[in-house]
């Protein structure tokens, strides 16, 4: 038998009565279901197999839960914390992941960038692109020209920088990876017929996405997704897998990319090539997806059927869904030159 006299517990066992002071008792969380439990100093505890009758009891002696088992049991409460994680993950992924991914960043010595650039090349070279067809005296030029309009920049702020060549089936496209490595694809060099000046204002943008290491910024933040959903889920290998595609794809954010689209209108500007020169890259791309949509419209009237992958977005790289909008870009360089 229980009783509460005064501020103590009584536990009348037979002849004998053992008290307890009630600030010693540590009374179990009330659940909705389920045996209650009162822990006695001593490692003593008392049980009962009748929660109702147990919780009416308390309550007539004023023992109260603590305020989380309240809360625990409240719909509103519940909901309530469901919306704050959720709006507390989405703060953390707009604002705190790019701020952790630029600090860590910072802190990491750039040897880093060129063995994981090195990494993601070969992986790159493995499974999304093949050789490159232009012919290497072509190759020499667009690599000559790009120097010569480097040559005016001050050789200190200068972020090293090596051009490949490769033919990839997703079209044009140009991306850096870290450590310097700039990738030309194909049909790039095919796109703006070899244009030395527009190639040179591409891959100035790519030199800005590497003079302010984006890429290892997205592997910072692939990384830290991944190690969110590897612990929530407990697959650790699809970060591997995702890497080296973010990076040919050029996913970065619209920050990133107005970062790279200021440096290449430096390099621009100081080569002495108009910045309308990307304007041209634009035009000429932008011909191309009204193309290969009215194409791919066509074909699929052809075969009543939608072909995902040869859709006309999917090759954008340098334009771009995830890029600034397209007018902006434009409006940016027609407005560039220098004065
Ligand atoms: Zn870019």
């Amino acid at each position: 038998m229980l009783r509460v006299h005064q501020s103590s517990l009584q536990v009348l066992l037979g002849a004998a009565t053992l008290e307890v002071p009630l600030s010693r008792v540590k009374w179990s969380e009330r659940t909705r279901y389920g045996r209650r439990s009162a822990h006695l100093p001593d490692q003593a505890v008392l049980q009962c197999d009748d929660p109702v009758a147990w919780d009416a009891w308390r309550q007539a002696h004023g023992i109260t839960d603590p305020a989380i088992v309240a809360i625990q049991q409240s719909w509103a409460w519940a909901i309530g914390f469901a919306i704050g994680l959720v709006l507390l993950l989405a703060a953390a992924y707009q604002w705190g992941l790019p701020a952790l991914a630029k600090g860590m960043v910072a802190i990491t010595p750039y040897s880093m960038d060129d063995k994981f650039g090195n990494l993601v090349l070969a992986r790159i070279d493995e499974e999304l692109v093949q050789p490159s067809e232009i012919p290497s005296a072509k190759q020499d030029a667009i690599r000559l020209a790009f120097e010569q309009a480097l040559a005016v920049q001050k050789p200190t702020e200068l972020t090293p920088w090596r051009l490949e060549f490769r033919k990839w089936k997703l079209g044009p496209n140009a991306f850096a990876l870290p450590g310097g490595t700039v990738v030309l694809t194909d049909d790039m060099v095919d796109l703006v017929e070899g244009d030395t000046r527009v190639l040179v204002a591409v891959l100035g943008h790519e030199l800005g996405h590497l003079h302010h290491r984006h890429g290892m910024r997205v592997l910072v933040t692939v990384s830290a997704i991944g190690v969110v959903t590897s612990v929530l889920w407990g697959d650790f290998s699809w970060a591997l897998a995702t890497v080296p595609t973010w990076l040919a794809k050029a996913d970065y954010s619209r920050n990133a990319e107005r970062e790279a689209d200021a440096y290449a209108l430096d390099v621009l500007n100081a080569a002495g090539i108009p910045p309308s020169a990307m304007v041209t890259l634009f035009d000429k791309l932008k011909a191309k997806r009204e193309a290969e949509s009215k194409k791919g419209r066509a074909k699929d009237k052809e075969n009543g059927t939608r072909d995902k992958e040869g859709g006309a977005d999917h090759w954008l790289a340098i334009a771009f869904s995830s890029h600034p909008g397209d007018a902006e870009r434009i409006a940016f360089f027609q407005g560039g030159a220098r004065k």
